[in-house]
């Protein structure tokens, strides 16, 4: 996004992309587009401007960014989303948003089509694309920046006047420049992979428009797994199965509840995440380089943020050539944006690890005593601890010492 702007300006702009193939997406993402449920806020914790997602009477979809007064066409597929379903070992269900109505959740839609796009625009606005050229760091000189580059053929130095670092998390740009020196730790190791599958048979109320997440001791405690639509131009019934902490997908292929979902599966491919997370960059805009997107972020800015950062990068850049103070202006941006840069904002809600605590057992009585109630199932049990204790009285000794160990550490 950054250089379809800064090219838009007029200015000469070079893409240097470590993969072969820079629309192709090897690291794990869910695909998610958020539309907020009303009372109830799926991202609480991410990019918080206003971002629609329209489809216009031709039948063009455009994620809208309203804050920003910038649109981005996208022609691929859609799902929107109508069920957040977490599933029990035995297939009791929680909804954590209100089934009733027509209201959705997400919309789901493909990154790559979207990226492809993106490419595309850049290429025709004049950006040079460079694709298999890694990024290895990068030095403000002061007048601009050196980089530093890695491909196949040489290890080459780049110059120009500004630098987007939008390498990611665990960026390597960020990382040259001494910007992670003292930047605390919040996960040591963030790990996810995904499967991308044909041919997946879930329950005809669950099929469609649904993601389900597994709260299943026994496939795995460590993280969640989920399963959702994975939508792709011609090709109808592919979905995704995403696991966080730790790969469960043996396991829940074996589990007796779901197996039947996977029986005759196929993995036409996976793709993995793997990063230390560090809290957010204070000041992600200093000297030539502006770090945008998951770059200089506490874990996720998500599509639509990470897209937002580079726009108003380039918008920044583009002011600082111009001389007005865009760094400035940008870390304002930055940390009034995300509400993972609000220090009232809680790094996550109060909820108990169900999946640590209970066993397979505990784990369908606690969904059958919570039966009706909308949220995610720890945050549930944490809230109604007393229906718990007259519902499934087995189980509520273990959370109630969990939650009052829980109070004390807040
Ligand atoms: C398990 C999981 C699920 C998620 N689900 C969702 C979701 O449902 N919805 C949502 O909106 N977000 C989701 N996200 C978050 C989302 O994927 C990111 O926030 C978003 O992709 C960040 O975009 P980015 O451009 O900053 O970084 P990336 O998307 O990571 O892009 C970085 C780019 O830089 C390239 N690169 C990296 N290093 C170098 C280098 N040294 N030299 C050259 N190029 C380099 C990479 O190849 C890549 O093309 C999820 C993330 C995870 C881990």
């Amino acid at each position: 996004m950054a250089a379809i702007r800064c090219a838009g300006e007029g200015w000469k702009t070079l893409v240097l992309e470590r993969k072969h193939n820079p629309s192709f997406v090897t690291r794990t993402c869910a695909q998610a587009f958020f539309t907020p449920v009303a009372g109830y806020d799926p991202s609480p914790r991410f990019y918080r401007e206003k971002v629609s997602l329209v489809t216009n009477a031709s039948g063009l979809h455009q994620f809208r960014f309203e804050t920003l007064s910038f649109n981005l066409d996208y022609h691929g597929p859609l799902i929107p989303m109508r069920r957040f379903v977490y599933l029990s070992p035995s297939g009791n269900q929680l909804d954590r948003y209100p089934t009733g109505g027509n209201s959705t959740w997400c919309v789901e839609f493909n990154k790559e089509e979207m990226l492809g796009y993106m490419l595309e625009k850049a290429r025709g606005a004049g950006v040079t694309i460079m694709a298999g050229f890694s990024v290895t760091g990068a030095t403000d000189t002061g007048w601009g920046v050196e980089v530093q580059v890695k491909s196949k053929d040489e290890d080459a130095v780049y110059r120009a006047r500004r630098l987007v670092a939008a390498d990611g998390v665990g960026s390597k740009v960020v990382d040259s420049l001494g910007w992670n020196a003292g930047r605390k730790v919040l996960m040591p190791l963030f790990k996810a992979l995904s499967y991308i599958v044909d041919d997946v048979t879930p329950d005809p109320d669950l099929a469609s428009r649904s993601a389900a997440f597994f709260m299943v001791p026994s496939i795995h405690k460590a993280g969640l797994s989920s399963v959702g639509p994975y939508p792709e131009t011609g090709r109808d019934g592919r979905w995704q199965v995403v696991f966080s902490g730790g790969d469960g997908w043996e396991a829940l292929r074996q589990s007796p509840c779901y197996k039947g979902w996977f029986g005759v599966s196929r993995v036409v491919r996976r793709t993995a995440a793997g990063a230390r997370c560090y809290f957010p960059l204070a000041e992600p805009a200093r000297g030539n380089v502006i770090a945008a997107g998951d770059s200089a972020a506490l874990f996720e800015t998500l599509v639509s943020g990470a897209i937002a950062c580079g726009y108003q990068a380039a918008g920044a850049i583009v002011g600082e050539l111009n001389g007005r103070p865009g760094n400035a202006s940008y870390n304002r941006w930055w940390r009034e944006a995300f509400a993972f840069n609000d220090p009232d904002t809680p790094a996550a809600p109060a909820a108990l690890p169900l999946l640590q605590l209970c066993t397979d057992d505990e784990m369908d009585s606690l969904f059958l005593a919570l039966r009706g109630k909308n949220g995610v199932p720890g945050e549930l049990a944490l809230a109604h601890l007393e229906e718990i204790c007259r519902l499934a009285p087995a189980v509520y000794p273990k959370l109630k010492s969990a939650a009052e160990r829980l109070m004390k550490a807040v």
